[in-house]
């Protein structure tokens, strides 16, 4: 009888015990609720894509000069450029030019390469379509200005965590002329980090 007493008297210790620990797990569960969520709510909040960002190629048809180094240092030589010799001025005439995006690894090469700047990357990452030849641009859609997050009039565009300024984690509610954390070679080496 005696020995049975123990065995409940333990098992109600080892239930209060449990019990605790789990008022202790809810209780920061709870805490976590009090806090302000780091979520970015797209489509209506976008985050600023940062200076590099590698979104789709932009050209320049009139840049252009038809020397093909941009399929030459692409990874799997997808940019189509279609010229033909005019023979009267004894320079390559440029006819067209076309990048797949289906295909692009946003690599970056021909942008690199291109020796009169006539590719730049922009920061536009949105080109889903339902069908997979829209995705192959030509010069004019290549050439077609890109959309910016800060000029959408629906969309509140936040900043990406190194654009934050000093000791700030959340871009929610940062003013839009608050300096960046080290954002000139002086405030790194202020901030000792230089
Ligand atoms: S970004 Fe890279 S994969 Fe895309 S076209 Fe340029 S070199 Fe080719
Ligand atoms: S590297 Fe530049 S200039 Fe040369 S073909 Fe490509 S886009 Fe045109």
């Amino acid at each position: 009888m005696l020995k049975f007493l123990k065995q409940v008297g333990d098992y109600a210790k080892e239930a209060v015990q449990a019990g605790r620990y789990i008022g202790q797990g809810l209780a920061v569960t709870f805490d976590h609720m009090r806090r302000r969520p780091v979520t970015v709510q797209y489509p209506y909040e976008k985050l600023i894509p940062g200076e590099r960002f590698r979104g789709r190629i932009h050209y320049e048809f009139d840049k252009c000069i038809a020397c093909e180094v941009c399929v030459r240092v692409c990874p799997i030589n997808l940019p189509v450029v279609d010229w033909e010799m005019d023979k009267a001025t004894k320079k390559k005439k440029l006819k067209h030019y076309s990048i797949d995006f289906g295909v692009c690894i946003f690599c970056g090469n021909c942008v690199e390469y291109c020796p009169t700047n006539c590719l730049s990357m922009t920061e536009e990452y949105e080109l889903a379509t339902y069908d997979r030849h829209e995705l192959n641009y030509d010069s004019v859609a290549l050439g077609r200005l890109p959309y910016k997050v800060t000029n959408d009039p629906m969309v509140t565009p936040l900043r990406e965590l190194v654009y934050l300024p000093k000791g700030v984690m959340d871009p929610h509610g940062v003013p839009a002329d608050a300096p960046r954390a080290g954002s000139r070679p002086e405030d790194l080496v202020e901030s000792g980090n230089g």
